[in-house]
């Protein structure tokens, strides 16, 4: 069953493959098997390399940025993922574990794997 990323519906693009990404990164990251997020972008983008993406284009830099900034930022571990992968299969990923409200789509992107708001993040 194909997924189209441009799908018309309000919710921020593919959560599921941005959580297996991060889980990725995470897992070599906890493994050793790269010393630098440079190795990361290096080993994500590899598997991608079927994308109509662009190989010098923006899409790696930001790749970079977005790992380095979820890896470096929000300390996400692999308790992190399963949990927001488990919420995206009961249907509850975006909604705050803590309050109950919508998680808004600009934090969802910068930290996917977050279970809570901003205001209860704090
Ligand atoms: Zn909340």
């Amino acid at each position: 069953m194909m997924h189209h990323p441009m799908a018309s519906h309000f919710e921020p693009p593919d959560p599921r493959s941005r959580l297996d990404e991060l889980r990725a990164a995470i897992v070599r990251c906890a493994a050793g098997l790269v010393s630098s997020f440079d190795d990361i972008v290096e080993a994500t983008t590899d598997v991608a390399t079927d994308d109509e993406h662009d190989p010098e284009g923006h899409t790696i830099a930001w790749e970079r940025q977005q790992i380095a900034a979820l890896i470096d930022e929000t300390g996400f571990t692999l308790a992190d993922i399963e949990a927001a992968e488990q919420r995206l299969h009961d249907g509850r990923y975006g909604t705050c574990t803590t309050c109950g409200l919508e998680i808004t789509p600009e934090r969802l992107e910068a930290l996917p794997a977050t279970p809570t708001c901003l205001s209860c993040a704090r």
